[in-house]
């Protein structure tokens, strides 16, 4: 790791877990903490990135010397993130982003009814790092609880990936909610780095290094 190997370069990193709105005060969420996006624009920012940090994470307060935006659902973290990456040199997607959404949101508060059940029904949110396209690098996160490696490569190749962080979210101190993260890194050639269980921070730097390679593996 290089402190200024990131100078002159643009990142765009997504941060947090995204949410729903069911009715005025509920919503779908997850269990996201942001921290692994945070660790990511911070380690980015400290090896000299010009950072772009959106993020749908309040708990956290915002970095110093990145650019932050704020966000709620996952069309507007779409919305920031296709404004954001028109000078990116790379897309981090570090956001636990709501795979579903409810197909109307109520304008009132859904009262209780004598019933015992209730349907609400989910469509599809749009898949950012699918549609979202551009000559920047762009790496994806896979949170997985089972065949890790197996759906990692899936994701890589479905969403057009340079570089896919596989996280094995079963382990213990290890993904969501936490401040260490057990992850295997996968590029498109094929490389597989199974890292060993490190802090959030550790991990950005390391995605950062491979991000760093690909790059001048791209401008050569
Ligand atoms: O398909 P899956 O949700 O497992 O993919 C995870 C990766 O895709 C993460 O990098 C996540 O930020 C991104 N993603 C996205 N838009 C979605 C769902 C996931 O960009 N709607």
């Amino acid at each position: 790791m290089n402190k200024g190997d990131l100078i002159g370069k643009c990142i765009v990193v997504t941060a947090g877990g995204t949410q729903e709105p069911i009715d005025p005060v509920r919503h779908i969420g997850n269990r996201s903490s942001g921290r692994m996006g945070y660790a990511l624009a911070e380690a980015a920012r400290d090896r000299g990135a010009e950072v772009r940090l959106i993020t749908a994470t309040t708990s956290l307060p915002d970095p110093a010397g990145v650019e932050v935006m704020h966000v709620r659902t996952t069309t507007e973290m779409k919305t920031a993130v296709v404004e954001a990456v028109t000078k990116a040199d790379a897309l981090i997607m570090a956001a636990a982003v709501a795979d579903y959404q409810p197909k109307t949101v109520a304008k009132a508060k859904i009262k209780k009814e004598s019933a015992q059940s209730l349907t609400i029904e989910l469509v599809r949110t749009p898949d950012i790092l699918s549609e979202v396209k551009g000559k920047f690098l762009k790496v994806g996160f896979a949170a997985e609880s089972e065949d890790l490696i197996a759906n990692a490569r899936k994701k890589l190749e479905n969403k057009g990936l340079d570089l896919i962080v596989a996280n094995d979210i079963t382990a213990a101190d290890s993904g969501f909610d936490v401040d260490t993260n057990k992850v295997t890194l996968i590029d498109r050639k094929g490389r597989v780095e199974e890292l060993p269980m490190m802090s959030k921070r550790e991990v950005a730097d390391k995605v950062l290094d491979r991000v760093v390679g690909i790059l001048a593996e791209k401008s050569s």
